[in-house]
Order: structure tokens, then sequence, then C-alpha cells
């Protein structure tokens, strides 16, 4: 058997192809839709989208395949396959009989108990202009495809090509993969039943470990899967815009539990002149209400203004959109603290510092983890929490979960802290008696 051949610029095909992330992903709807359209308009029994990898070839939709291939078969090795010739090509093939073509005559499929006689396949060309597999169509008996089916063909795997590059857009935006979820119809409802929960996590007074404030992070209490963290539905929450109910729901509920605990502290109490810190996303940024519904949130639950920040990521501030500093100086002229989340992790740190003069700015906890690991990790988290505190920023570092990283930390002459060592996030139940009482917290929870 010949050996199948090679795309002229194969190393960049096949980093082409990863970056779909398309391989091992379940079952598509609209794929199959488009293997069966082929195999209709073509008249053929079978109809499969391949996508040719290193060492074989992969059906992420098949039409009829059992008709052919035998039942479930989803790939084959790459050198039995007839997709490879055409992703080599980049052009359209049409074998009107295999066992008279050199090229595949050897062929197991051909050869075998499946008996392929005729072939179809037109390349699927992504947008990086490079082939990924190819659309085909095959037949156990011998056929002629006149130019017209193969322009319907090569049409169909174009839809194909377009379909993959929204699949690849969705796993960028954190919108596919196993764990996430995309039905923004439950997420709704959700929203509506009241299954947002809000878990805080403290922020400490690194010296004393006092506590001085929490960060409200929103979970869903989802009714089958349980308690779901952010990176779970916030993409699903981003691109539909449901964030902006969401984050309204988390403000109003994170304002009127720490209007609570301050209330129940009593004055001078442990938890008095508690803070709490809740993330604003870029949508809700643009939204242009924004500075009202934080004043609402603070009117509804009596919360004084300065107990407040608001935290914002340089993905937030760039997605903003819009007017963001408009925005921004509406929301400061309530009296609320603006904070920068994840500090050092875009693209532009630097710009924002000086754009935004936020009033707090948070370490990224990739800073905090890699303290103590070499000179030069060391000296890059010292210079970004100087240069916030030169600018005049509170500074707080996030993901603490080692005493030594604490000690660390206090030696660059940072105050706050939050992260593990002090306590996860935790639901409100868990929290209020050691709030009230002061009580230190097991360091994990
Ligand atoms: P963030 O604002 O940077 O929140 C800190 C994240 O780090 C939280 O993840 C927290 O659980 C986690 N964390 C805290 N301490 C440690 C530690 O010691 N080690 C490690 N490895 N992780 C630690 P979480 O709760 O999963 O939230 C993830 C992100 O989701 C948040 O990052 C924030 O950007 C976003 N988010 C959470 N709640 C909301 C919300 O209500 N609205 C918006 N727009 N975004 C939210
Ligand atoms: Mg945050
Ligand atoms: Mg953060």
């Amino acid at each position: 058997m010949p050996a199948a051949p090679r795309h002229p610029r194969e190393g960049e095909r096949l980093a082409s192809l990863h970056s779909y992330r398309v391989l091992h992903t379940g079952p598509d709807a609209a794929l199959d839709a488009l293997t069966r359209a082929a195999a209709r308009a073509l008249g053929t029994s079978t109809a499969l989208i391949s996508l040719v990898d290193e060492h074989r070839q992969l059906f992420t939709s098949a039409s009829g395949v059992e008709h052919v291939l035998g039942p479930g078969v989803r790939q084959t090795p790459r050198e039995e396959s007839f997709c490879a010739h055409v992703v080599a090509a980049e052009e359209a093939i049409v074998v009107p009989d295999a066992t008279a073509d050199a090229r595949f005559a050897d062929l197991p499929m051909v050869t075998g108990p499946q008996h392929v006689r005729s072939y179809a396949g037109a390349p699927i060309i992504g947008r990086d202009g490079l082939p990924l597999g190819a659309l085909c169509v095959m037949d156990r008996a011998p056929r002629e495809l006149d130019t017209a089916a193969v322009q319907v063909l090569s049409e169909l795997a174009g839809t194909v090509a377009e379909l993959l590059e929204l699949r690849r857009a969705d796993a960028a935006a954190g919108l596919s993969g196993p764990d996430v979820l995309v039905d923004s119809h439950a997420l709704r409802a959700g929203i509506d039943a009241g299954q947002l929960a809000v878990h805080y996590q403290p922020v400490v007074d690194l010296p004393s470990r006092r506590w001085l404030g929490v960060e409200a992070l929103v979970r869903w209490d989802h009714p089958e899967r349980g308690l779901l963290a952010p990176a779970e539905f916030l993409p699903l929450a981003e691109a539909s815009g449901l964030v902006v109910p969401l984050g309204r729901q988390v403000l109003t509920l994170a304002c009127t539990q720490v209007a609570l605990w301050r209330a129940q502290g009593g004055a001078g109490g442990a938890s008095a002149d508690l803070h709490v810190a809740v993330n604003l996303s870029g949508r809700q940024l643009s939204e242009p209400d924004v500075a009202q519904v934080i004043a609402d949130a603070l009117t509804i639950s009596g919360l004084p203004p300065e107990a407040l920040v608001l935290e914002l990521t340089e993905t937030s501030l760039a997605a903003g959109g819009g007017d963001v500093d408009t925005a921004l100086q509406r929301i400061r002229a309530l009296g609320v603290e603006l904070a920068l989340d994840d500090f050092g992790t875009g693209y532009a740190s630097f710009s924002y510092l000086q754009r935004f003069q936020p009033d707090v700015v948070k370490i990224d906890r990739c800073f905090v983890a890699a303290l103590g690991r070499s000179e030069r990790d060391d000296l890059l988290a010292a210079s970004l929490v100087q240069l916030a505190q030169r600018l005049g920023c509170g500074v707080v570092a996030e993901g603490v979960e080692t005493p030594e990283q604490a000690a660390a930390l206090t030696a660059l002459g940072v105050r706050h802290a939050q992260g593990y060592l002090f306590s996860a996030p935790r639901a409100v139940a868990d929290l209020t008696g050691h709030l009230l009482a002061r009580d230190p917290l097991p360091a994990r929870g």
C-alpha cells in the first residue's frame, strides 16, 4: 500500500488542526445535519467529515457509516485513508472506481469486507488557509460525479469549515468543554429562581491576621449538578449578557449580607467596619445605568459606600467598550473604592494603572505562587508591589497558600492578603460564627 501523502506544510497544518480542539468532542448536531445533507444531495449511502491528524483520520461526524465502514467506526489509520489525499492535494478528488485506481486499490476498506468502490471528497479549509480534513461521500457501487455535484460537496465543506470556526471561537471563550454549561435558558431560570449563592473569602491583615473584609464570589447551586464554580458558567453568562442580572443580584446579596454582619458585630465589634469586594464584569460596566444599580444596592442594603470595593480586571475594562471612563467616574462619585484585580496578568497592566487609577491593586496569585522560586520571580513580585504602593494604591495579595508566602509578602511590605492559608471562600453559615467571634479560621474549608 503506498504511503498516504503529506501536505507541503504539514507541521503548520497539524498545529492549525489542533487549535480547533475538535478532535475529541462528542456528537455535534449541526455537523451531523451537514453530513446527512451531503449524503442526500449526492445520493450516496455514506458521508463523513474526516479530520486528518498525524497518524489517523477521525470522523467527527458520519452519516450512514454503518453501510460502508461498519457500525461505530470513528477512525482509521491515516495510511488507509482517502481523505489524506484530498488534504495533501488541497483540492476535491473524485474516485469513480477505487479498484481501478493504483492509489486506492489496496486500501483495506476497498479490498476488505467493506468493499468501498467509489469516493469523492472536498477539502475543509480552515481560516488559517490550511486543510483540516475532508467532507467525503462513499459508496459500495462505482459511480461518476459531475462537476455540479463536486461543487455541492465543496460548498458543504466550506460550511463545515465555518462551523468548526465557531466551535474554535466557543472553545477560546471557554464556552465549550466537558465542564462548561452551554444552556443559557437554564442559567436565566436559575438566576430568576434564586439559585445563585454568594460565598465569601476573608481578606486579612497579615501582621495581625485580623479580618478586614471579604470578597464576594458567586456560585450557582444547580438543581442537578450541585454547586458550580464561576468558571463553569461565567463565560456563558458573559457571552449571553446574563452576567448583567447575575452581577446585579450578587451585588445586592453581598451588600445586604455585609451590612448585616456589620450590624451583628455591634459598634466597635469585630465586624463593625468590615468591607466587601464585589467583582464587576465588562458587560456590567458598559450598561448605561451601572452607577445607579450600585447606588440602589447600597440604598437597599444600608451599606455605607466606603465599605464597598468594586473589583475590575483588565479584561473587563477592555471589554467595557463605550464610555468606560464616564462610568468609572460616576461609580467613584458614589464614594465606593475601585480595585484592579488579577494585576500583572493582562497585556497592558501598566496602562490600566495609569488610566484607571485604582484605589487598590490585587497582585495575582501567579506572582504569589512564584515567590521564592527564583531571584527573578522575587524581583518581579517586589517590583509590582512597589509600583502599586508608590502610585498610592493599597495592595492585596491573592492566592496565599503557605506561611512562607505570607512571610515573603510581609517582607515586601504587603499587609493585606487572601488565600487558602486563611480561608477558602465559604458559605455564610460557615463564616458567621467565626466572623462575629473573631475566631481564627481553620486553614481550608
Ligand atoms: P478572582 O476575583 O480573582 O477571585 C479569586 C479566585 O481565586 C476565586 O476563584 C477564589 O476561590 C480563588 N482563590 C482564593 N484563594 C485561593 C488560593 O489560595 N489558591 C488558589 N489557587 N485559588 C484561590 P473563584 O471563586 O472560582 O472565582 C473565579 C473568578 O470568577 C474570580 O476571580 C472572578 O474573576 C470571577 N467571579 C467570581 N464571582 C464573580 C461575580 O460575582 N461577578 C463577576 N463578574 N465575576 C466573578
Ligand atoms: Mg476578584
Ligand atoms: Mg483575582
